[in-house]
């Protein structure tokens, strides 16, 4: 009898279900396991990820869906796993057409460590791209990329972020005609009464597409984004070779002066208003673009940082 009154208590608890029908259990479809995630490929990497190539395959039919994968270098230290935590967080809120689109997350080693999933773009970065498409591609689809790129970052400000790390090998291609801003990891989300955002942990940072506020004070604006703009624009003018890509021309144009580190000789060089030189066959439009990129970034550091200018 104690048997039947259990059963009668279990049933009433739960709903009546037709035979032969097991509950739906509610999936997130932003968790991934890990048990089906098959690599494939390296993708890229860069100082604190890396990103591989992955079939997500739960059925095991091998048709499952191309993903891209990000997790750390195995020999990055210290208080990296954060990074990536940050990055998830800020992906998991953007939802543009030129913006990476995130798809969840993937735990591994009891929940110790955490990749990001995120949408596979086959063609990779400009920076991949466009080298060897040079002959394919004209102005007018460099200034649409360009264009796109604005979209994306119009859109990432709008929601307060400061990239901060804007350049052609964080600009993925979908297809020859669309272009997505990529790579979150030194994205900053600035406080509802900033408008700008103090970076205070000492990283390697990408200087020779920093405007002089990030160099000097570490400061932030969504304008030292447009900054890095104006250097994607270049990088882009350039078709992206590596012979004529920002560091190397930079480091050929910084004089050498003994003692003085390379930051300081760039901050010294670009406080004396200079800086890359106009690509060849840039139009004077989009010089003249280049132009009004600095001087806002400038005009900005004057009213928001008094210490440089
Ligand atoms: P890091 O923070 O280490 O710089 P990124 O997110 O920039 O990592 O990725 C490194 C490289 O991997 C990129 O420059 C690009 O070539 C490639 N990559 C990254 N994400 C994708 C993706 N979703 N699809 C295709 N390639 C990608
Ligand atoms: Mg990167």
């Amino acid at each position: 009898r104690a048997i039947v009154r259990d059963l009668t208590g279990v049933a009433e608890q739960n709903p009546v279900l037709p035979p032969g029908r097991m509950p739906i259990q509610e999936v997130d479809p932003t968790v991934f396991d890990t048990r089906f995630l098959r690599k494939i490929d390296n993708l890229g990497e860069g100082h604190f990820g890396k990103v591989e190539l992955c079939q997500y395959d739960p059925h095991g039919d091998g048709r499952g869906e191309l993903v891209a994968v990000k997790s750390l270098k195995p020999n990055s230290k210290g208080q990296l796993p954060c990074h990536l935590r940050r990055e998830i967080d800020t992906m998991r809120e953007l939802y543009h057409h030129n913006i990476v689109k995130y798809k969840g997350v993937c735990s591994e080693e009891g929940g110790r460590t955490t990749k990001l999933i995120m949408e596979y773009l086959p063609a990779g970065s400009l920076k991949d791209y466009l080298p060897k498409r040079k002959h394919q591609t004209d102005l007018k689809r460099l200034l649409n990329y360009a264009l796109q790129i604005c979209q994306g970052m119009d859109y990432l400000g709008s929601q307060r972020f400061i990239h901060r790390d804007l350049a052609a090998r964080n600009v993925l291609v979908e297809n020859e005609s669309t272009v997505k801003i990529a790579d979150f990891g030194l994205t900053k989300s600035m406080k509802e009464d900033k408008s700008y955002y103090t970076v205070k942990e000492d990283t390697e940072s990408p200087v020779f597409w920093y405007a002089p506020e990030c160099l000097v004070g570490s400061k932030f604006y969504p304008a030292s984004d447009v900054w890095s703009f104006g250097v994607t624009l270049y990088e882009l003018m350039t078709y992206c070779e590596s012979s004529s890509s920002p560091e190397p021309v930079f480091l050929k144009l910084l004089s050498p002066s003994e003692g003085k580190m390379t930051l300081t000789r760039l901050v010294e060089f670009l406080i004396d208003g200079k800086r890359l030189p106009c690509p060849p066959r840039c139009p004077d439009t989009v010089r003249e673009l280049r132009e009004v990129v600095r001087c806002w970034a400038i005009k900005v550091n004057v009213y928001g940082s008094h210490s440089l200018l």
